[in-house]
């Protein structure tokens, strides 16, 4: 790994991957692989997590194109030098704001959205100029292997490498020095990934979980909130990292939102869900096992059927929650939807703030009055989406 990074840290000090030509030539071969490959790529997603052509190019696919085009309609503006503003100390110097290169990147990618989760930030590296180390996860190990294969045959070997492995790997390339790292995945990890950055004083991205409340309040069109709810939730089955994790309402809401879904689910996955090419798997049997065994003790209104074989999780719905059990205790990350019944809008905003911050809050009202509850907790979360229902499709 050492003689790796090294090897990647003297090709960047070339300065070959600085000039703004460069990186667009690279960023542009990136977009030809992805469309020159698109099946191999749409089939080992596919082998990862079950999931279908449309699903897979919808989910990653674009999402990648969408920023490598992004980059290369923009990058030109990014990379030119700003004049700024002039003071006393500064008032005989030319003075400006030169974006520059880093050196050599470090990015650690999640099994969850295998492609997109792993290119999106090689885009963003590449056209910053840096060259880069990628660690796909061995989680999902079609995905990881198919980026080994493909991205050495269309980007510049000597400044874009891929390693695959597991823990072992992970540690071992942890230990080098990088000039940044771009992690996502859970929040373990994460203070893992921070406390050997801490050796070397390298700058760390991380992009992590946390559990994701919706608030669905009496006043709101319930029909467009259980469809939006059902789309976000059961989407990769439940394993989206800003997935309604739980609905808190009140108690006299809970069989409607039952009803309303269960409805929804049917008529997204058809009567047998199992059949359905829309319902991915869960990724591995551990996964599995963490899932099923958050359903012990609890109320199922409606799925709860497993399949430890095909690692099935049918999208369940669990209602009366009691805070305190280990539903509520951790992200979900599958299809598992725990109602918390609360007496009013207050009472889940102080729900919510006793507790970690979430990645995304969902809070669905026809009132377009924000309580200022809310606004509190938007101060306090690194990333809200606020969605207020109106009454339109
Ligand atoms: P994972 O198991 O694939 O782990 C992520 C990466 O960490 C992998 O590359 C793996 O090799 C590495 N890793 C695992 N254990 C390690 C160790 N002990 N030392 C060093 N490296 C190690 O993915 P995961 O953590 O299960 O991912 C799911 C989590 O990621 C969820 O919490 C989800 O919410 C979060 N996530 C966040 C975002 C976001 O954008 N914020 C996106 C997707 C997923």
């Amino acid at each position: 790994m050492e003689s790796q990074v090294q090897q990647l840290r003297q090709a960047f000090r070339s300065g070959r991957s600085r000039p703004l030509r460069f990186r667009l030539q690279q960023l542009e071969a990136l977009r030809r692989m992805v469309q020159e490959c698109e099946k191999d790529i749409l089939a080992a997603i596919a082998a990862d997590l079950c999931k279908s052509e449309f699903n897979a190019y919808s989910q990653e696919v674009i999402t990648v194109l969408g920023e490598i085009d992004l980059m290369l309609g923009n990058l030109h503006e990014w990379v030119t030098a700003k004049p700024v503003k002039k003071n006393l100390l500064t008032m005989l110097d030319e003075a400006y704001v030169q974006p520059e290169p880093l050196g050599v990147i470090l990015i650690i990618g999640a099994w969850n959205y295998p492609f997109v989760l792993t290119m999106q930030p090689l885009v963003g590296a590449i056209a910053a100029g840096n060259a880069v180390i990628i660690k796909p996860s061995e989680l999902s190990e079609n995905t990881s292997k198919i980026l080994a294969k493909l991205l050495p045959q269309y980007l510049d070997q000597d400044l874009y490498a891929v390693v695959n492995g597991g823990v072992e790997e992970t540690t071992e390339l942890l230990k080098q020095r990088f000039d940044h790292i771009l992690y996502t995945g859970n929040a373990a990890v994460g203070k893992i990934v921070m406390e050997a950055a801490a050796k070397h004083l390298t700058p760390v991205t991380l992009e992590l979980g946390g559990k994701s409340p919706c608030y669905i309040d009496k006043d709101c069109d319930l029909d467009i909130v259980c469809r939006r709810i059902t789309w976000g939730k059961y989407m990769n089955c439940g394993q989206t990292c800003i997935a309604p994790d739980y609905i808190l309402c009140e108690a006299s809401l809970q069989n409607q939102i039952v009803q309303k879904i269960k409805e929804t689910v049917k008529e997204f996955y058809g009567e047998n869900i199992k059949e359905s090419p829309d319902y991915e798997r869960i990724i591995n049997l551990r996964h599995f096992k963490r899932i099923r065994s958050l359903l012990e003790g609890q109320k199922i209104a409606f799925g709860g059927e497993t399949d430890e074989a095909t690692r099935y999780i049918a999208p369940t719905i669990l209602t009366d929650v009691d805070p305190e059990t280990r539903v509520m205790q951790e992200e979900i990350f599958g299809p598992v939807l725990p109602i918390v019944p609360v007496k009013n809008a207050d009472e889940a905003i102080n729900f919510i703030n006793e507790r970690e911050k979430p990645l995304a809050l969902y809070v669905f009202s026809h009132n377009n009055e924000v309580p200022v509850g809310w606004e509190l907790i938007m101060e306090n979360i690194v990333l809200i989406l606020f969605l207020i229902i109106v009454p339109v499709y």
